[in-house]
């Protein structure tokens, strides 16, 4: 059973209570994003990379234990790799003859720091649905890393700043890989993506950059040189900022999969390169996972839910809107 308030969701399964990405005694969560990662549980659930990255981010959580699995009695949960970010995951329960996925958010396809998800076979399934329109078909990663890397070069070889946004934990690491091995460069990074960088290389991926607190990098940004910046801080104020700073001629570009919505300028560019499941992918994992009732959550869930049930599978949204308490029977 789920139980819904809002956005907080609640898997009773076999006696026990688990909070899916919220508050809870005892919490799963599936990555260290601001929006999923929980400030204080009993227990915890979560990847050993996620508990990191928490701590380092300063979401660090008061738990008495934390673990990346959990059994008792007739009750198995299980953790995946979600594809998403470094340390994202699935959760999978398994008790009596039923079995659940949540598949948080996730990707199937790899990027350059992460390798895409496997679909879990399911008797029940909550999926996320933020790119759940059809019109969210995402071109090939490779093709998109490419282009990326060719505009870069164009605007590095002009002389320009190079500034590239993207969110501070996932897809900065991803430019900042891609700037490494397609273009023989380590960027200058600030603090607040620095630090996550080094867990990334604690685990396994490495990573060269520069941080823009070092003196290597106040000596770098004393010529042209490349960024990586939160995506948030990425506007136009700050390109004409940067270029009266610097005195150089300044080239911005993000990397969103709402890039579908507009590719921008040369100067001010957007390429599509998500760390989400497409359209493809989200109805992928849903017709393939065989489950016989799915819950979509986040994003277009209502459209995503009503485009599965024109396929023959049984999807409804969760939670959306809902101030009052449901009960949904899994
Ligand atoms: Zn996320
Ligand atoms: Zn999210």
């Amino acid at each position: 059973m789920l139980n819904c308030k809002g956005h907080s969701v609640e898997l009773l399964a076999d006696g026990k209570r688990i909070s899916l990405d919220c508050r809870g005694e005892n919490a799963f969560v599936s990555h260290a994003h601001a929006d999923h990662a929980v400030r204080k549980a009993g227990s915890l659930l979560c990847s050993k990379a996620t508990l990191d990255l928490m701590q380092a981010r300063g979401y660090s959580p008061q738990c008495a234990n934390a673990a990346s699995e959990f059994k008792q009695d007739d009750l198995c949960v299980t953790l995946s790799s979600s594809g998403h970010v470094l340390g994202s995951a699935q959760l999978h329960a398994k008790w009596d003859s039923t079995s659940f996925t949540y598949t948080s958010d996730f990707k199937l396809g790899d990027s350059l720091t992460c390798s895409g998800a496997k679909v879990a076979k399911c008797e029940e399934l909550l999926i996320e649905a933020t790119y759940g329109l059809p019109r969210y078909r995402f071109p090939p990663r490779e093709q998109t890393r490419k282009e990326m890397a060719d505009w870069a070069k164009r605007r590095q070889s002009s002389g320009d700043v190079v500034l590239l946004g993207g969110y501070s934990l996932g897809k900065a690491q991803e430019i900042v890989k891609l700037l490494n091995d397609y273009c023989d460069t380590a960027p200058i990074v600030p603090k607040d993506i620095a630090d996550v960088c080094r867990i990334y290389t604690a685990h396994g991926v490495k990573l060269d950059f520069l941080d823009a607190e070092s003196n290597e990098g106040i000596k770098a940004m004393k010529h042209s040189f490349t960024a990586v910046i939160p995506h948030h801080k990425m506007t136009p104020q700050l390109a004409s900022d940067a270029a009266a700073l610097y005195c150089k001629r300044v080239s911005c570009a993000v990397a969103t999969g709402w890039a579908m919505n507009s590719v921008g300028s040369e100067r001010f560019k957007s390429f599509c390169l998500s760390d989400h499941a497409d359209y493809s992918e989200l109805v992928r994992y849903a017709e393939e996972s065989g489950a016989k009732k799915v819950f979509t959550t986040h994003g277009y869930a209502t459209e995503l839910a009503a485009d599965l049930r024109k396929k023959g599978i049984n999807a409804i949204p969760l939670g959306q809107g809902r101030k009052q308490k449901t009960r949904i029977g899994l």
